[in-house]
């Protein structure tokens, strides 16, 4: 049945908030045995019918222990889906600093390619790799360098994977979402709550589970179909910078 992840076994990074969260639960509802990485493990756990496993993608030793760990419980993988990721500040490139290059970089970019290389030899024929990245990997906004820089790193690394996988029965896909609401801008503000939910206000957002449907699309479509990319936005974006507010 198309839609039925029935003996697929998939790895979710990020699986303790937001898309990640909801993609590991419909990895799971549809069938999938599934194992969830993230920092903050206990959320994962609390998601039910997905192992959880303790993950700092920007931390080798803890990838490696990660993915030897779901190699154990799982025995191989058919699904990564490299989720975990965050952007920090909105302010001009002036005002940026070592520790935030380091930690936006590290995570979104060292860290989805550290992951999928140590995943790479356990992945079975038949397996499917997807990165989430974003319309910041698109098109660039003001005041957005390093997440921008990182989500087109994203995207040009899933270019040139596909391009040393061809041949191989590997399928690979990004995600391209605009604006989700999450935990992402909580993250983003660096826990200012007040202008996070600004970020939301006057439009309908998109919410995780409407990304997880596009993964969940990717995944299941047949064998021999590999969507490249999903490019999805609220219907009131119409670019990275552009959003259409309703007034109040
Ligand atoms: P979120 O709710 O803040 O979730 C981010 C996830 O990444 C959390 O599970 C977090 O887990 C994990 N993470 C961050 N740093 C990590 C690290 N060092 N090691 C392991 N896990 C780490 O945000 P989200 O919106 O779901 O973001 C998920 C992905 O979608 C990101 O790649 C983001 O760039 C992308 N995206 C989001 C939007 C949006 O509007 N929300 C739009 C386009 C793309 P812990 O903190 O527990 O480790």
């Amino acid at each position: 049945m198309r839609g039925d992840l029935s003996g697929r076994r998939a790895v979710v990074t990020g699986a303790s908030s937001g898309i990640g969260a909801a993609t590991a639960r419909a990895l799971a509802a549809a069938g999938a045995t599934v194992v969830g990485g993230a920092r903050r493990v206990e959320r994962v756990r609390d998601l039910g019918k997905v192992a959880a496993l303790e993950l700092d993608v920007t931390n080798p030793a803890s990838c490696e222990a990660f993915v030897e760990a779901a190699r154990e419980h799982l025995g191989g993988f058919d699904v990564l889906v490299n989720a975990a990721g965050l952007g920090l500040g909105r302010e001009p490139f002036d005002a940026s600093s070592e520790v935030d290059e380091r930690t936006v970089l590290e995570t979104n970019v060292n860290g989805l390619i550290r992951l999928t290389r140590l995943c790479l030899p356990h992945l079975a024929d038949g397996a499917h790799i997807v990165n989430l990245g974003s319309v910041a990997g698109r098109q660039a906004y003001p005041n957005g360098a390093l997440y921008v820089t990182s989500k087109f790193a994203v995207r040009g690394f899933t270019y040139a994977l596909r391009e040393d996988l061809l041949g191989r029965p590997i399928r690979i896909t990004t995600v391209d979402p605009g604006l989700v609401e999450t935990e992402f801008s909580l993250v983003r503000f660096r826990g200012d709550s007040a202008k996070a939910q600004a970020v939301y206000e006057g439009l309908t957002p998109m919410r995780p589970d409407d990304i997880a449907e596009c993964v969940l699309f990717a995944l299941t479509r047949p064998p021999h179909v590999n969507v490249d990319e999903i490019v999805v936005k609220a219907l009131a974006q119409s670019s990275g910078a552009r959003i259409h507010r309703d007034s109040a």
